[in-house]
């Protein structure tokens, strides 16, 4: 019987026990053994065989209902490391893994891909040093490797959501409907700053579903003198209108065109020195990444967990590793190699400031 492993890796997002408990009886579901490795590749290099459990249909029960990740999440260092992936291989094979299916952000199916492009190399060395028996070493040719994308931030390329974003979008909203009510009695502005690292997803769609006075975004930069005047003119006006409320959202990836950070600090003082209002900054921090997972993200972490097993079974050596996915609403399956290059090409080109070709990587042109 095939045995088939998950792990959750890297910053932890609602929807991953969900798709954890999807993973784990798909794969019994299939005739196959389900193993979880807890703590990530922190576990599975460093926690050694009692890291890799094998887990049985019961002890997923009323996973989809929990926030976090119960089976533990971590970054690790030395996974970076070929020594560090050495490790990690044999604790697999001795556990009898054949498939690894990683419910991480991009750089832990960066570091899945590498491991199973290095599988051969690796087990090789594990073979001649002694590490492994011959036997093993035969069993165990290959790694087959899948990727569903769990992170808050939907900042995967070829994927339209992650597991975990719309949670933290709602989340969010939510924190600024509390926020907007102690705004109109005092007659307040808040600069309100949201997660999601060099993406400006949560930020945007926040900005949209709150109907925020003005949002900034790491994807569509202005010089600060642009961004500022805007910022004011639009605030003025709707002041100007009768309005008590000022909100601006501020992803914490935001820049200026000449790729300086702007802060929540640079926003209040604006707000402050040019407008006379009377501003409070509130960091959500990591209320947007904690509690249960919304339906949305329940349904897509099990769908893509049954996926996952699918895509797992049906790779041979010479296919390459499938990243699972979600377009117009269906459940797909795309190269992960790909879809992480992509994902790393939106930062260059934000960093050579092609902001352009940001948004068109992202598929977020319709902000123009
Ligand atoms: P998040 O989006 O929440 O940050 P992530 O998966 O991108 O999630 P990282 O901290 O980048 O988070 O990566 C998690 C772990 O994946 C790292 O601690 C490391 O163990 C492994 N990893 C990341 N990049 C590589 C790489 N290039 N090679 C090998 N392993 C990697």
């Amino acid at each position: 019987r095939k045995a088939i492993a998950v792990m959750t890796s890297g910053g932890d997002a609602p929807g991953m026990n969900s798709n954890v408990r999807a993973i784990v009886r798909s794969a019994i579901f299939k005739g196959c053994r389900a193993f979880v490795v807890m703590e990530g590749y922190s576990g599975l290099v460093h926690g050694g065989p009692e890291y890799i459990k094998e887990y049985s249909w019961e002890d997923v029960r009323g996973w989809s209902s929990e926030g976090g990740t119960n089976i533990g999440t971590a970054r690790c260092m030395e996974f970076k490391e070929r020594d560090g992936r050495l490790l990690g291989a044999q604790h697999l094979i001795e556990a009898g893994v054949d498939a690894l299916i990683v419910c991480g952000g991009d750089g832990s199916l960066t570091g899945a891909d590498l491991f199973r492009a290095e599988w051969p190399s690796l087990i090789a060395e594990l073979l001649k040093n002694n590490r492994i028996t011959k036997e093993q070493h035969t069993r165990y040719q290959h790694l087959n490797i899948c990727g569903t994308v769990g992170s808050i931030d939907n900042d995967m390329s070829t994927t339209d959501a992650t597991i975990g974003a719309y949670s933290a979008l709602d989340r969010i909203c939510k924190a600024i409907d509390y926020v907007e009510a102690t705004a109109n009695s005092h007659s307040r502005a808040f600069v309100v700053e949201v997660m999601g690292r060099n993406c400006g997803w949560l930020a945007l769609l926040a900005g949209i579903a709150t109907s925020a006075d003005y949002i900034l975004i790491p994807e569509k930069p202005s010089s600060s003198r642009e961004w500022q005047e805007q910022m004011c003119d639009i605030v003025s006006k709707h002041r100007k209108r009768g309005k008590r409320t000022t909100i601006v959202i501020v992803a914490e990836g935001a820049i200026s065109n000449d790729l300086t950070p702007i802060s929540p600090a640079d926003v209040h003082k604006v707000l402050v020195e040019k407008l006379g209002l009377d501003t409070r900054i509130t960091t959500l921090g990591h209320v947007q990444r904690g509690g249960t997972a919304v339906a949305y993200d329940r349904i897509l972490a099990s769908l893509q967990g049954v996926e996952a097993v699918n895509a797992v079974l049906d790779t041979t050596p010479d296919t390459p590793s499938p990243l699972i996915a979600i377009n117009e609403n269906k459940i797909t399956r795309k190269s992960l190699v790909d879809s992480v290059r992509l994902t790393k090409s939106v930062a260059e080109a934000i960093h050579s400031k092609d902001f352009k070709k940001a948004m068109s990587l992202r598929d977020t042109e319709f902000i123009e």
